[in-house]
């Protein structure tokens, strides 16, 4: 079962869990809407994620009333991009559902730099 409270938590979600401090992680933006952190492993030199606070489950559970949520995430990742001196850069993914690679049911955006990535992804 997916307890979500009133506050749009979900009591069994690591990245809820995470939001809530209940999970150490290593923080590198926050807002009212979203939070970043360090993913715990990394796939290239900078690998942060962002997510939004409140939980959502995949890319696939969002509709037009998520669009604003979805274009602030979007130009956060930008800015992080930029305050990580990600000049040369980088690669925003959203692994989604089981054939898209998603192992952590709250949406999020990897944000990935500092090596040069390749095409087609595996
Ligand atoms: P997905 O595979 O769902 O697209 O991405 C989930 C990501 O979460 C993975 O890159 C994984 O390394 C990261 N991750 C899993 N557990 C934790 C954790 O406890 N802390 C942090 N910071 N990242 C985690
Ligand atoms: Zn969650």
């Amino acid at each position: 079962m997916n307890r979500t409270s009133y506050t749009g938590v979900a009591m069994n979600c690591l990245f809820c869990r995470i939001l809530q401090g209940e999970i150490p992680s290593q923080p590198v933006y926050s807002d009212d809407l979203c939070y970043g952190f360090a993913d715990i492993q990394p796939q290239a030199p900078t690998h942060l994620l962002l997510i939004p606070r409140r939980h959502i489950r995949s890319l696939a559970e969002t509709s037009a009333e998520d669009a604003s949520l979805l274009g602030h995430l979007m130009t956060k990742a930008a800015e992080i991009a930029r305050q990580q001196n990600l000049s040369g850069g980088y690669r925003v993914v959203v692994n989604t559902g089981e054939n898209g690679g998603q192992t952590v049911e709250h949406l999020h955006l990897h944000l990935l730099g500092g090596r040069a990535m390749h095409w087609p992804p595996g």
